[in-house]
């Protein structure tokens, strides 16, 4: 039996497998190719012309392309947690929902994530709950930055500081902590990432209308952290991440600092490539996120980073609130917590970008799947369809409309900042590890999901 290994090499396989997707179309060599994936064991076994290989199981897959399973390496899940927003059961379906088989979690839960008790804490309550596999990131403030290479060793993805944040336990506000967090997490060999945006600048308040929330925590906010430090990663030959970058200031200063050979990748979010603040006017607490919404101008200049490298890839930043929580905005938008849920929509978001002419199929699975999975230290395990990874994989109907609204989503609250809108293209069934997880909406498997440690240095 002929199996495609590469395009040079052809070999004779095993003749029954675990699973067979049957005739999909398959992003193969630069090219689409029409198949059938081979799958063995919860593993990618190979790739083959239709009909000619034999399985235990088959799923036809006529007129779906195959992908990747998406990575989300930014997610909230607020398990466990007194927000009751979501869990981990609730936002692993969500994921499965959206494409996504792997989605790494911030550690601002309770207690929050700064030593291994509280890791170890979060692992077993989240333990056979979860519907994805997941990542756990550590976190660390101004007290804790001992804790950084323990918690490495215990498997964590990276470690995670706010320059700003409700979260005492987290907060790295002066350039000390944020030197020495540099240097604790290059010694423990995992990146550092950073909410970054200047507290200074951010406790300046203009006035009271809604939109002054946007103005005051503006670019030079997010832009003045970035550049404080970007400057001290360089000085430290550390490895810094920027969570959610959304101005086109912070990236022309990224991008410069990427050309001094520093060590830095980024990532930004959906909401931030399509909305503006002015959004926040007609939403109100509902588009009320950490760092606020932009000008349009800052949204094509990341929609131009999104195509040409200069931004590594996209995250969810999914952050649920109950309405009670968001609604007290519509009185004061101050008092409105951050954050909107969005692991559910990132990849019908890009499939509409590519359907639009906007992204290409290459880039979408660079910055979906392969370079989070990258960045985590799970390349080539995960991230790619290739012989020998998890079968991690999601089937899309690329001309089939995913509508956003409330009855078409899993997430617990079931808001979306893109409510009412259509994107073109549409997450059909999810597998991990080979097992069919979701399917239309529906739960196919138990929760299978696993914690996988960070297994590569940087
Ligand atoms: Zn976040």
């Amino acid at each position: 039996m002929l199996v495609y290994l590469n395009k040079e090499r052809l070999c004779d396989c095993k003749l029954v497998y675990t699973l067979i997707i049957k005739n999909c179309k398959i992003p193969l060599f630069n090219d689409i190719i029409e198949g059938d994936l081979l799958i063995d064991n919860g593993k990618i076994a190979g790739f083959s012309k239709s009909g000619l290989a034999r399985a235990d199981n088959y799923y036809d897959a006529k007129g779906l392309l195959a992908l990747p399973g998406g990575i989300d390496a930014h997610v909230h899940f607020r398990d466990p947690s007194s927000n009751k927003a979501e869990d981990f059961e609730s936002g692993s379906l969500a994921a499965a929902h959206g494409g996504i088989t792997t989605v790494a979690d911030m550690p601002n839960t309770e207690p929050p994530v700064t030593n291994i008790e509280a890791l170890r804490l979060k692992l077993e309550r989240i333990k056979g709950r979860s519907y994805v596999d997941y990542m756990l990131y550590g976190g660390v403030g101004k007290t804790t930055l001992k804790n950084i290479e323990s918690l490495a060793k215990e498997g964590v993805a990276g470690i995670k500081t706010f320059m700003i944040s409700r979260f005492p336990a987290l907060l790295s506000p002066d350039n000390e902590t944020i030197k020495a967090a540099i240097l604790e997490a290059k010694k423990a060999n995992i990146p550092l990432l950073i909410h970054a945006e200047d507290l200074t600048v951010a406790n300046n308040s203009i006035n009271e209308e809604v939109k002054s929330y946007a103005i005051k925590r503006g670019c030079l906010c997010e832009s003045l952290a970035v550049a404080r430090v970007a400057e001290l990663n360089k000085q430290l030959k550390g490895y810094v991440h920027f969570v959610h970058i959304s101005c086109a200031n912070s990236l022309q200063l990224i991008h410069f600092y990427k050309s001094l050979n520093t060590q830095i990748t980024i990532e930004t979010a959906p909401h931030y490539l399509s909305l503006t603040m002015d959004d926040l006017e007609k939403k109100g607490p509902y588009a009320k996120v950490d760092p606020p919404l932009r000008m349009k101008r800052d949204v094509e200049e990341l929609l131009n980073g999104l195509r040409n490298g200069d931004i590594d890839f996209i995250a969810s930043d999914h952050a649920p609130y109950t309405k009670e929580e968001k609604d007290i905005g519509f009185k004061d938008i101050e008092l409105a917590p951050s954050g909107m849920p969005g692991v559910e929509t990132t990849l019908p978001f890009l499939l509409n970008l590519f359907n639009k002419g906007l992204l290409s199929l290459n880039r979408l699975i660079e910055v979906f799947s392969t370079n989070p999975a990258k960045f985590l230290g799970i390349y080539s395990r995960k991230g790619v369809l290739r012989l020998g990874s998890d079968a991690d994989l999601v089937l899309i109907n690329l001309k089939q409309e995913f509508k956003v609204s409330s009855e078409n989503l899993l997430t617990k609250t079931k808001q979306s900042i893109f409510e009412g809108m259509s994107f073109i293209g549409k997450p059909i069934a999810t597998f991990l590890r080979g097992v069919l997880i979701m399917e239309n909406m529906e739960i196919r498997s138990k929760p299978i999901g696993s914690f996988i440690k960070r297994s590569s240095n940087i």
